[in-house]
């Protein structure tokens, strides 16, 4: 890589939510210039002008040291030359300075300083000073030069805002080009003492971070509760479901999970069984939707040899497999009138019968099932049992739909792109204000399921470290504000009104793209845009 391709996104490694972040590969702390100004100034209390000044050179020559450490490893660099002057931009990264190299010099560098964060502070707290004051700045130009190259390189402020100059001015020479006059400079550095602090203090950092890398793992292990992304809630719709579903992890009675398409009955079954008695052992889940009758039951019961064509051995079916643990029947509401009578016994009698077998088996087994029909029309219309109706219902949990629990869009979607990232090893940590918005307008619904998908797709396409509203699907980036507030009840022909008037924007005025994307003919929208008074 070269230098200009150092960027703060690449180089800055946090999690929105706080805690360890990163500059570069190593810890970083975010610091008000302020507090460190004050830092400055008590420092000059206690050891003097010149204490102070020693102490924040050699603060600066060891960061500038391990700077230029950490990046020769940290980056494939195209050239020597790139990695060697890459320390002026990383402080310009950090917000300490603004470096820009003198055109035409022939310096070993020699750079201007604009905005000097410690000129800045120096002026602040102590005030106007005869000689140059951004000592940590110079010392951490020495300390990168001289590890990159190789040799003693020392830099020398010879202009400073903190003087009333406009600006700060440094050159960098090798020990040997400075002569004498280097020497009223040297002492600041102390050279000797601090290279072997140096050294202990990375050999000391290197164990230190050895061992909370063990800890570090020893903590994963033990781990028992994952992160759930899907079973966020934030809302309260949802904290009502998940404590509802604690509470019945405590009981072993037939539960049933009611919900639309792709909100996460299975998860929340999952959650249910982990926190219950039988989380040593298996949860199994079937999609009772998905298989013909025949396919089903033996599925579900087993089958003997011989039982139909195909079946070459005894086979235990998924009652049995389950054993101890839990069966999540998902799609309850699409199984034959048939299969419904053997599900009943099942539940009822605790007992299944092979495929072709005459004896029952006894199993123990807690159902969960799920659906995202209405079941009471269900059975109102003769299509479901009434009787397995209410043995499946002993308890009903009802997921609610992504839309209606909008406080868990972000952190949802936050968590999903979390566990894609990793999974795909891509570098995306957050949304753009723009993805945000949109994430937030759009109804979902196909609600959890949609998300993770989006989400899923976005990491994959996403080209900066952030996901941006042109890397999510079309129709979310195109979701427009429908977004309904309680207390805000329009009438439909605003609310129609208003979208109508959202997409047209949003096709930047087109009506033959508008029309098309609202479904409806052009003579219609015509019509609709004239009664609104919209100039034609
Ligand atoms: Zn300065």
């Amino acid at each position: 890589m070269k230098l200009a391709d150092l960027d703060l996104r690449d180089l800055f490694d946090f999690s929105p939510e706080g805690g360890v972040m990163r500059f570069a590969g190593e810890r970083a702390l975010i610091l008000d210039a302020v507090a460190l100004g004050l830092v400055r100034r008590t420092l000059i209390e206690t050891l003097g002008i010149r204490g102070a000044r020693g102490v924040l050179t050699q603060f600066g020559y060891a960061h500038g040291h391990r700077t230029a450490m950490t990046l020769k490893s940290a980056f494939p660099w195209d050239s020597d030359r790139d990695w060697r002057v890459a320390g002026g931009r990383l402080h310009r990264l950090q917000g300490i300075v603004l470096p820009e190299p003198v055109p035409g010099s022939r310096e070993f560098v020699e750079d201007i300083w604009r905005d000097s964060y410690e000129a800045e502070q120096h002026l602040m707290h102590v005030g106007r000073s005869d000689t140059p004051v951004c000592w940590s700045q110079v010392g951490f130009a020495s300390g990168y030069l001289t590890y990159a190259n190789g040799r003693e390189i020392y830099c020398v402020e010879t202009r400073c805002r903190a003087m009333g100059d406009a600006v700060c001015h440094m050159i960098c020479r090798p020990r040997e080009a400075w002569g004498d006059e280097l020497d009223e400079h040297l002492p600041f550095y102390a050279k000797s003492a601090l290279e072997s602090a140096l050294a202990h203090a990375a050999a000391e950092l290197k164990r230190t971070e050895r061992r909370l890398r063990t800890r570090k793992q020893q903590l994963a292990t033990y781990r028992v509760e994952p992160e759930d992304g899907g079973l966020t809630a934030r809302s309260p719709a949802m904290r009502k479901v998940l404590d509802l579903a604690e509470r019945l992890a405590r009981v072993d009675s037939t539960v049933l999970v009611t919900g639309e398409s792709g909100v996460g009955k299975e998860r929340v079954a999952r959650f249910i069984h982990e926190r219950s008695e039988r989380s040593e052992r298996a949860m199994i889940a079937i999609n009772c939707g998905a298989l013909p009758e025949t396919l089903l039951e033996s599925e579900l019961f087993g089958n003997i040899k011989g039982a139909f064509t195909g079946a070459t051995q005894d086979r235990p079916g998924l009652f049995e497999a389950a054993s101890g643990g839990t069966l999540f029947l998902d799609e309850i509401g699409e199984v034959t009138p048939t299969m419904q009578v053997k599900l009943l016994r099942a539940l009822q009698e605790h007992e299944i019968r092979r495929v072709g077998e005459n004896t029952t088996r006894k199993v123990d087994v807690r159902v969960i099932a799920a659906t995202n029909r209405n079941l009471t029309e269900e059975v109102r219309a003769g299509r479901f049992r009434e009787d397995l109706y209410y043995r499946l219902r002993v308890i009903e949990l009802e997921v609610p739909p992504l839309r209606a629990r909008r406080d868990d869009i972000l952190p949802l979607a936050r968590a999903l792109l979390a566990s894609a990232a990793q999974r795909v090893k891509a570098k995306v940590t957050g949304f753009t204000p723009k993805a945000v918005e949109h994430l937030l307008r759009y109804p979902w619904p196909g609600n959890v399921r949609e998300l993770e998908n989006a989400i899923e797709r976005a990491t994959v396409l996403a080209t900066g470290t952030r996901i941006d509203a042109g890397e999510l699907p079309a129709e979310v980036a195109s979701s427009v504000a429908t977004r309904w507030v309680q207390g805000d009840e329009r009438t439909l022909a605003d609310v129609e009104k208003d979208y109508i008037l959202a997409v047209l924007e949003a096709e930047g005025g087109s009506r033959t793209r508008a029309a098309a994307k609202l479904g409806i003919g052009q003579a219609t929208l015509y019509r609709k845009l004239a009664a609104y008074g919209a100039k034609a």
